[in-house]
């Protein structure tokens, strides 16, 4: 752009310049050879006059004395010059005395010549003297006539004009160019710095970087409008800047709340349909609590609109105190805040956040000497389960928060009634669970694990059981998960650990000294208790050797954030306890990690041990799952064994111990032992069959 500008406006100059110089070289040099042809013009009648006038005497006595030789002379004496191309001397009444004639020059340009000087020049020259009778009278003897050819003069007047033609040009480019550079420099060059320095300027904020006057042109023309567009510069980001906060103020207005400076609805929609997108590409899930303050009006009523406002105020504090930066909480009317909870992964979030804020609210606010007590309904709608849309999640969050309402209030409620109910419960065994291991609620049952080749009771795995005093007993799977999102899983962990190196200190005490107990640890107990010490205190309180019990961890635990886990198992490892991985199978286990972690045992899930007779595939995993734990010097357990084929197949690929219904199911603490005393031989003897038609099949 700025290349183009500059080459157009030096291109026009120098036309300009250029063109006015030629022009006025070509005037001045026509002017000049005019001049010079009336000079040239009169310089030649001018001769010719001379000669004349000298010849006038020599011709009157010619033509006086009718003397032919003397008129001849003088005639010839006139053909010296080589203009005259024909001379005479004429007597009237008689043939001429004397006369020449020549021939004209050949010369270029003739007409052109004829033009200025005309075709010839004749004079005519009358010679009279005092008549010979009386001498007082004057008398015509005779004329001198005289024909010039101008052709010198004109070839004379060619050669001139030439030179002052090309002097004329030559003079014009001359000045022509000295002026081009004059203006180039006085006006182009500046004007293209000028250029340059503007194209480095921010437009949004064009005061910011001042335009400087080309030196040389500070306090000319040039430096007046450089200073007038600084000026210039300034107005315009005065103006921006107030147009900037007018924008912001009317972007306010229209997204946020006057009042508490919270996001407006229109904001907020915008909000829930970018964590729209959000959840879907990241695959979660988003929460919407409609949250509606029971009984404002009283407050209005009561105190008054000024109170009122200030407790808004105050709400809004506390919500914003409550949520992090990216949660969203916004007004969307005079009692009722909107709040959007995104990545969430499960509706527990949502209710959590839900009741951190009824309790929040709940909290009396101090007002004007004032006690106030206020409490809010919140109607919570989940994406993707409960709507499509910004505003229908928003529509139905706001119903259910009605309904929530008309029967009371004050409480948080789930769009989907079975969510709800499911939370709601799931909320109250939370509550009753963060006091089972105290309330003494909590008990192990044990399920044996047999070694396949002898037959024997290996040990057992310590399985806890919930005695929950209405509804009797609630499986691990039911409130496992439940404690490890609420962190109880450390304290029951901790329980189990310790209960089960109780159980191992008895068995041992009653002669029954080979027997191990396998521990599961959660992963959430490896993240948040400082484990090492857990089973250093328990091994110590229960003076057991350490190599009997077995720490069942799942791979998941052990798999994300490999580095620590590794670091953290070789602690426990330290202590001389084993470890087992659990659910070997189910979860992604890098076989490069599973060499550097210090495992004893890998358990098999449950899942392949199942159908690993009807599904080939499961039945291949499990063989090589079992070629791999040997190959890195592990024992492999197989986990969910119900039945004599499933036994057999797993001796077939040499697993080394199995646990399931087919030998027992989990059995209180008594029951084990008794089985333990009774049914030894029995399973002894079940294994051994199992080996011996292994063997059968093998052989055959
Ligand atoms: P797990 O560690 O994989 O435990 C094995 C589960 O399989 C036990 O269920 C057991 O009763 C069941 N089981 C054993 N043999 C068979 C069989 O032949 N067929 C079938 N269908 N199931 C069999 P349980 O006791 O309900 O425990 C479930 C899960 O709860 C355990 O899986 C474990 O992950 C967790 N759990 C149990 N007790 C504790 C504990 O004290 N601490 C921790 N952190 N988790 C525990
Ligand atoms: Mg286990
Ligand atoms: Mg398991």
């Amino acid at each position: 752009m700025q290349r183009k500008l500059n080459s157009r406006l030096s291109n026009k100059l120098f036309f300009a310049v250029m063109g006015t110089a030629m022009l006025l070289g070509l005037l001045l040099s026509v002017v000049q050879i005019m001049l010079d042809a009336r000079t040239a013009r009169k310089a030649l009648e001018q001769s010719t006059q001379e000669i004349l006038a000298m010849m006038r005497e020599p011709a009157t006595q010619a033509a006086f004395n009718l003397d032919r030789i003397m008129a001849q002379q003088v005639v010839e004496g006139l053909f010296q010059n080589q203009a005259v191309f024909y001379a005479a001397i004429s007597i009237p009444g008689e043939p001429p005395l004397a006369s020449a004639f020549r021939d004209k020059q050949r010369i270029r340009y003739r007409s052109l010549m004829n033009s200025i000087f005309g075709q010839d020049l004749s004079y005519s020259l009358e010679l009279k003297g005092y008549s010979p009778t009386d001498n007082t009278s004057i008398v015509l003897y005779g004329n001198l006539e005289v024909s010039i050819d101008p052709s010198n003069a004109a070839l004379d007047f060619l050669e001139r004009s030439q030179n002052l033609f090309i002097s004329g040009l030559l003079q014009a480019i001359f000045f022509g160019s000295v002026l081009y550079l004059i203006f180039q420099g006085l006006i182009a060059r500046p004007m293209t710095t000028l250029l340059g320095s503007l194209e480095d300027i921010d437009p949004m904020r064009p005061s910011q970087s001042k335009l400087d006057a080309p030196l040389g042109h500070e306090d000319d023309e040039l430096g007046a409008w450089v200073h007038k567009i600084n000026d210039l510069f300034k107005a315009i980001e005065k103006y921006n800047s107030k147009r900037r906060v007018a924008e912001a103020h009317v972007e306010r207005l229209s997204n946020y709340d006057m009042l508490t400076e919270l996001p407006n609805r229109n904001m907020l929609l915008r909000r829930i349909e970018s964590s729209i997108q959000d959840a879907n590409n990241q695959n979660d899930m988003f929460a919407v609590l409609y949250c509606a303050l029971d009984d404002f009006k009283s407050v209005n009523l009561l105190h008054s609109y000024h109170a009122g406002d200030k407790l808004l105020l105050m709400m809004a504090d506390r919500f914003r105190s409550e949520l992090d930066p990216a949660q969203t909480v916004a007004r969307v009317g005079g009692d009722v805040f909107a709040i959007v909870l995104p990545g969430l992964i499960s509706h527990y979030q949502a209710a959590d956040v839900a009741q951190r804020i009824l309790d929040n609210v709940r909290r009396p606010f101090r007002l004007d000497n004032n006690t106030i007590k206020v409490s809010a309904t919140i109607g919570i709608t989940m994406y993707p389960h409960d709507a499509a849309t910004a505003e229908q999640l928003l529509k139905n969050a706001e119903n259910v928060m009605q309904l929530a309402k008309s029967e009371g209030g004050n409480r948080y409620q789930f769009y989907v009634a079975n969510v709800d109910q499911k939370i709601r419960a799931a909320k109250v065994l939370e509550k009753q669970l963060a006091t089972a291991v105290d309330d003494g609620q909590l008990e192990l049952v044990f399920q044996p694990q047999v070694n396949l080749l002898t037959g024997e009771v290996r040990g057992a795995e310590a399985l806890v059981r919930w005695h929950h005093p209405e509804r009797g007993l609630v499986p691990p799977n039911e409130f496992i998960p439940l404690a490890e999102r609420t962190g109880a899983i450390v304290a029951i962990g901790e329980w189990v650990l310790q209960t089960s190196c109780q159980y191992l200190r008895k068995w041992h005490g009653l002669g029954i000294t080979h027997l191990t107990i396998s521990v599961n640890v959660s992963p959430v107990q490896l993240h948040q208790s400082d484990i090492v010490n857990s089973v250093r205190a328990a091994l110590e309180a229960s003076a057991v050797p350490p190599h009997y019990l077995v720490l069942e961890l799942t791979e998941t635990a052990v798999m994300d954030n490999v580095d620590s886990a590794i670091r953290l198992l070789k602690q426990i490892k330290a202590l001389g306890v084993q470890l087992a991985i659990d659910d070997f199978g189910t979860g992604y286990s890098s076989l490069s990690y599973l060499k550097k972690m210090p495992m004893d045992e890998i358990k098999i899930d449950r899942t392949f041990v199942q159908d690993m007779l009807e599904d080939p595939d499961n039945g291949t995993i499990v063989d090589a799952i079992i070629q791999l734990g040997h190959s890195l010097n592990l024992s492999v357990i197989a986990e969910g064994t119900e039945t004599l084929d499933q036994i057999r197949y797993l001796q077939e690929c040499e697993c080394d111990m199995a646990q399931g219904y087919y030998y027992s199911q989990p059995l209180s603490e008594a029951a084990f032992i008794a089985l333990l005393q009774e049914q030894r031989g029995q399973i002894r003897n079940a294994t051994q069959r199992a080996a011996q038609s292994a063997q059968t099949l093998l052989n055959k």
